[in-house]
């Protein structure tokens, strides 16, 4: 698009620009060659939203402006036209105004509803309501409300007095229109002149916002070919602009420097974080994580000790270190067993328990994938675990991260399980997530299962799939019936477990031999 091309800005546009300025940037001016197909997670979350909204809609009549698909003036005509006749409810209407810069603001409120009071159409004036699936009125649903509220006072030529946000289970949640036109108005500015400078914002990888972004590929293989500090764990937008302003830029240069130049734009633990994270990376190697003194500097207590003063004052690259206890804590068992569950969060439902029970004397791994075919055999297969997990009453429970821990505890109090057999099962469960934070820095992107497992040479069976595809995989079997799907996650179950398995025989070897 050129300047002297008009500039569209929809609720879509405007969101994805609060997400991230080069996402809004990429939608308009970015080759769509280079623009994945939408992940099968984010179309289901788009089935599920649509679905809702539907049923919201259906709670009372409302009629729907007539207009041919993407033609967004002729659905402001269409939906003019209904306010103009004074229609109770409208529903899927299109609001649109053109700034004093030309560039054209469109909103689509899921709903507009009549109320009293004085407007261009006559003695009555309508009010916004946006239809989210979300279960909290997060700012940007409120932005967004904000924005189809000002489009809406240009068309009506009165203000609402407040706009509705309808979400998950029918909840409604009135906006502050005071608090929330201002910031809807600033990004709007922003938005907008960051889109007519036509200047490519520079990319910025984060797992947060680029999860189920489109650009993805694209902006990751710039961001690799860069050898971007986004791509360097623990280093945030905000830590990027203080790293830059030291004019460290480079993952060499942050690993060259000394830990008192990084402490003097961050805290003492983050800088020596970030200063292990860049040597491991840089030397492309894993680092024993040690357990640092408080710089001296900031105690003064320590200054009671002269050897301590001296290495802060000299600028060393680390600063005195005891060895990290935390290596103690990872046991080795006859027996062991690896625990992963998958889940369907809409159905707040665990699925699928699949335990790998790993027996050392007779060399043998055996799994069971514990599995739910339909959604009312959750109970069943919780049995199953307890009774499984129970045969081996001495063998710890490896899992990745905090989810497996929650369910249990969710599982048990649902299912009323006697808290003998569940308060001695808690203490046997360890986190190799935890563990792996805990004690040791390695070259990779993030911690996540799938980059640490891959960074020792293990790799899944299935390599495209994920766990967010078996959400999206196991509503497809309820659907259709179709065994191979379950398969597929068994399998990708399966392999979470062999990978958390081979992860925490890495971590062992490791800690017996040392960096
Ligand atoms: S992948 Fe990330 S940096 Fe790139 S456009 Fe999407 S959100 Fe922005």
């Amino acid at each position: 698009m050129t300047n002297d091309k008009q500039l569209l800005l929809t609720d879509e546009l405007l969101l994805d620009y609060k997400r991230c300025r080069r996402r809004a940037f990429l939608d308009i001016y970015g080759d769509p060659s280079e623009q994945e197909q939408p992940q099968d997670f984010l179309l289901k979350l788009r089935q599920d939203s649509l679905a809702h909204k539907k049923a919201v809609l259906a709670l009372a009549p409302h009629q729907k402006p007539n207009y041919p698909d993407r033609d967004w003036k002729a659905g402001a005509q269409a939906t003019w036209n209904l306010m103009q006749q004074g229609t109770e409810r409208i529903s899927q209407g299109v609001l649109l105004t053109k700034t004093v810069e030309g560039e054209t603001l469109v909103s689509f409120p899921d709903l507009l509803v009549k109320q009293p009071g004085r407007s261009i159409f006559g003695d009555w004036l309508y009010v916004p309501t946006k239809i989210k699936l979300g279960k909290r009125p997060k700012p940007e649903y409120k932005i967004i409300a904000a924005f189809c509220t000002q489009i809406l006072a240009v068309v009506q030529r009165i203000w609402p007095t407040t706009a509705w946000l309808i979400l998950r289970n029918q909840k409604v949640h009135a906006v502050n229109l005071d608090i929330w036109i201002p910031v809807m108005q600033k990004l709007v500015g922003e938005c907008l002149r960051t889109l007519q400078q036509q200047q490519e914002p520079e990319v910025f990888i984060s797992r947060q916002k680029c999860g189920l972004c489109q650009w993805y590929s694209s902006c990751h293989a710039i961001a690799k070919s860069q050898k971007h500090l986004s791509l360097l764990p623990g280093v945030t937008p905000r830590r990027y602009q203080d790293l830059q302003s030291l004019g460290l830029t480079t993952v060499e240069s942050i690993a060259a420097a000394s830990v008192t130049t990084l402490e003097s734009v961050l805290s003492d633990k983050i800088a020596a974080d970030l200063l292990q994270q860049a040597q491991a990376t840089a030397q492309n190697r894993a680092i024993l994580r040690h357990h640092y003194y408080p710089n001296p500097k900031n105690f003064q207590f320590l200054n009671n000790f002269p050897d301590i003063r001296e290495i802060a004052a000299s600028g060393e690259n680390l600063l005195p270190s005891t060895p990290n206890p935390d290596i103690n804590f990872l046991p080795t068992a006859d027996v062991e067993i690896y625990f992963d569950i998958e889940a369907e969060p809409s159905l707040k439902l665990d699925y699928l328990l699949g335990v790998l029970v790993v027996e050392r004397h007779s060399n043998t791994e055996t799994f069971y994938p514990l599995l739910a075919e339909q959604p009312i055999a959750e109970e069943s297969i919780w049995q199953q675990f307890l009774d499984l997990v129970w045969l081996y009453p001495d063998a710890p429970i490896f899992h990745f991260a905090s989810y497996e821990v929650e369910a249990l505890k969710r599982l048990a109090k649902l299912y009323h399980t006697p808290s003998q057999l569940m308060q001695p099962l808690l203490p046997r469960l360890i986190d190799v997530h935890q563990q792996v934070i805990n004690t040791v820095t390695l070259p990779v992107e993030s911690y996540s299962l799938k980059n640490l497992a891959r960074w020792l040479g293990f790799e899944w069976r299935d390599r495209d799939i994920s766990g967010s595809q078996c959400v999206c995989l196991y509503s497809q079997w309820l659907e259709t019936g179709n065994r191979s799907l379950l398969e597929i996650i068994r399998r990708y179950n399966e392999d979470d477990c062999r990978a958390t398995y081979r992860l925490k025989q890495w971590l062992v070897d490791f800690y017996r031999v040392g960096d």
